[in-house]
């Protein structure tokens, strides 16, 4: 008997919250919860892979619901299996998903294809009976590492936050056991912004800070903050430009010694070599953060992974944006230098299962079978809505 997949739903759900980057804010913002069904039962319970789109783009709703799960639930289930019929095979599912989809212009259909695909392996990972950062490492003939480096991201504009409680909120990583903290910049006058970092250092002490424009800046910008802020021993510079503006991001190397971070709003495998290419990014310092979610699922990131590594850039060089339990058991299958937290924001979808502390920046992946969502409780009960 051949695995199949019998049902895939969506649900969007609302993952709002009052603060703003400099781009953006996120009154509005939404997610695509996503249950994959399959026919496997095991105690006597149906084996169902989930999904949710990370966060920063909006729910798929229309594509999953109108294009991308009907093209799923009307292949032939031989097709979305592997060889022995026993598992799914996710490169072929996300085949059928992808077929008669014209190449480039990748939109936001990558958000819906990467929402599927983040369930596809789960429900794939949960029927072989391991850990998916256990499976993966099998796969690439790979050591799995379950420490896996993780910093708090936070430092968020919102109405009437005063450098007081920017400190009081970088404290609270601290003590929570994060080394490394991230906060917003590029949403106030550039001497605020010096006043916000300079409060930070000074709390933080030891602790590092890394700084996030969110694709603001214009070339000048981004070269007066390079300015102001190669003054700090700041862990990184992240995402000064526009996310294509591979020139912007060359240019800045000039001016910016010290290390630079993006690629969260890049999401094929073609944008990921064009920024390897073009943008002048340096594998002894720089980092990557390219998001599986929102870029067509962990079958294109093993792509990406692998055009960072035909570019001379080691796995140790990505640390994936968006803070879910998908990237954390990528980094630890297959050698990434860590992932983004969100201490404080986006729950119950971010964060870790229970139980799961963190030291010195680190954390230990339980073995849980598939991506992990039963042992984080808040998380798995929204999902088990979705699925039943
Ligand atoms: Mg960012």
């Amino acid at each position: 008997m051949t695995v199949r997949i019998i049902d895939v739903r969506e649900v969007t759900k609302p993952i709002a919250s009052p603060i703003r980057n400099a781009y953006i804010d996120f009154t509005k913002m939404t997610t695509s919860l996503v249950a994959v069904a399959t026919d496997v039962v095991r105690d006597g319970r149906r084996i169902v892979g989930y999904g949710f789109n990370s966060n920063g783009r909006y729910g798929q709703g229309g594509l999953i619901r109108e294009r991308f799960a009907p093209r799923i639930l009307e292949a032939d289930p031989g097709s979305l299996a592997n060889e022995a019929g026993d598992n799914l095979d996710p490169d072929r599912v996300w085949a059928a998903m992808m077929q008669n989809e014209k190449p480039g212009g990748h939109g936001e259909r990558s958000v819906a294809v990467g929402t599927i695909d983040m369930a596809v392996w789960d429900a794939t990972a949960k029927i072989s009976g391991k850990p998916l950062f256990r499976l993966l490492a099998e796969r690439h003939g790979l050591e799995a590492d379950p420490r896996v480096f993780v910093y708090a991201a936070g430092g968020y504009y919102y109405p009437g936050k005063d450098l007081a409680q920017l400190r009081a909120e970088m404290r609270g990583y601290l003590d929570r056991g994060y080394t490394v903290v991230k906060m917003k910049i590029g949403g106030a006058p550039i001497e605020e912004d010096r006043r916000r970092i300079e409060a930070v250092l000074a709390e933080i002490g030891e602790a590092r800070l890394a700084v996030d424009a969110n694709g603001r800046f214009d070339l000048e910008t981004a070269i007066q903050y390079a300015k102001m802020l190669r003054d700090y021993p700041l862990f990184w510079y992240e995402e000064a430009g526009d996310p294509l503006d591979y020139a912007l991001q060359a240019a800045l190397a000039e001016f910016y010694p010290r290390p630079m971070a993006t690629g969260e709003n890049l999401f094929s495998h073609q944008d990921a070599r064009n920024l390897l290419r073009y943008a002048g990014m340096r594998p002894d310092r720089d980092w990557l953060q390219f998001d599986c979610a929102l870029s067509y699922g962990l079958c294109e990131y093993q792509r990406t992974l692998g055009v960072v590594k035909a570019a001379g850039w080691s796995p140790r060089r990505l640390i994936p944006h968006g803070g879910h339990q998908m990237s954390l058991a990528i980094a630890a299958g297959l050698g990434l230098g860590g992932n983004e937290s969100y201490p404080d924001l986006f729950q119950p979808y971010g964060g870790f299962p229970d139980g799961v502390a963190v030291e010195d920046s680190h954390i230990a992946m339980p073995e849980l079978p598939g991506i992990g969502f039963e042992g984080k409780s808040d998380l798995i009960a929204a999902m088990h809505k979705v699925a039943e």
